[in-house]
């Protein structure tokens, strides 16, 4: 269970966070809400050493630091700071700029800032791989990428990133987007959307023994209809003879991957494609919670609480650490 999610406005901030002890405690109420345990033996005293921001167990005398298996794991910047950016990033309705950051927080370089961002960014997207998507999924794919490169399925210049939102019926009757995920992925084929449908939990059961996934929604592209066939799935076909009806025909996948276009291009100022993916999991995380807007902050910290970090190395060669691992 999560630590208590406030609602906070800014002055509640800056009220509740005004030096690194608040914050420390903060982190150690929302990483053990029932109290600390300790992670070796699972007993419950523990003398606090909060010069070095550990828990030091009465009965096997092991140390714990209150930020190892976090995403603030050995960082040198003052966890003021930190909170700081995870404030701004949770609340930026358009997300935030690294530059912007860095001068505001008066953090050294623009490495640091932009490593902490992306360490964010990390949690945020470990937390949404834990949710399914339900009952009717609309799915398209868009390609990102520069102005002026080649477009289209099979175009080798822009990155193909599948969109899935799960559509509910309110009151009224009315359609309206749940959940959304989105992935870079090599090509829009059958095997890849389906790939894709088995991390958004197609075949998973309620309950009740329903499906989970049940249907989706989908233009034309032949892909869709066979993955829905493989995974026994029903296919709603929207057959678009003008490309422009599709925000009527299929109005939230699209409005979705025009409002990720654009803070793309706005705050972030484009990106490669090797960091694209976690800009887009930073767009649906956000999106995944905007009924919960005031709770956002202390949800972001439960997120990097319970996240493990990621290096520098490891962002910027994903792959080396990999072929290290396999060989
Ligand atoms: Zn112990």
């Amino acid at each position: 269970m999560p630590g208590k999610y406030i609602e906070r406005s800014l002055i509640d901030f800056q009220k509740s966070f005004s030096d690194n002890e608040s914050c420390a405690q903060h982190l150690v109420e929302q990483r053990w809400p029932d109290g600390f345990i300790c992670p070796r033996c699972g007993h419950q005293e523990a003398w606090y050493l909060s010069k070095r921001r550990l828990f030091d167990c009465r009965s096997c005398r092991h140390q714990t630091s209150i930020t190892a298996g976090t995403i603030f794991h050995k960082t040198r910047v003052p966890l003021l700071k930190w909170y700081w950016l995870i404030y701004h990033m949770a609340m930026d309705k358009v997300g935030v700029s690294v530059f912007e950051m860095q001068r505001l927080l008066g953090i050294g370089c623009y490495k640091t800032a932009w490593l902490m961002a992306h360490k964010v960014r990390k949690a945020m997207a470990t937390r949404d791989e834990r949710y399914s998507l339900a009952g009717l999924v609309e799915m398209d794919e868009s390609f990102f990428g520069p102005a002026g490169t080649k477009r289209g399925r099979g175009s080798e210049r822009k990155s193909v990133v599948l969109c899935a939102v799960s559509i509910y019926r309110n009151y009224k009757g009315e359609e309206k987007p749940g959940f959304a995920h989105m992935r870079i992925v090599n090509d829009a084929s059958a095997e890849t959307i389906e790939d894709f449908l088995e991390r958004l939990g197609c075949g998973k059961k309620t309950q009740e023994g329903k499906q989970l996934l049940e249907t989706i929604r989908s233009d034309g592209w032949r892909s869709y209809g066979r993955a829905a066939k493989d995974k026994n799935l029903s296919h709603c076909r929207i057959v678009l003879r003008d490309p422009k009806a599709a925000g009527r025909l299929m109005p939230w996948i699209h409005r979705i991957i025009a409002n990720t276009k654009n803070v793309i291009r706005g705050a972030h100022r484009g990106v490669s494609e090797k960091h694209l993916q976690s800009y887009l999991s930073e767009i649906a995380y956000r999106f995944n919670r905007r009924f919960w807007e005031k709770e956002l902050f202390d949800r972001l910290i439960h997120a990097c609480v319970s996240s493990e970090t990621i290096t520098y190395e490891q962002l910027v060669h994903p792959n080396k650490n990999l072929t290290k691992l396999r060989s």
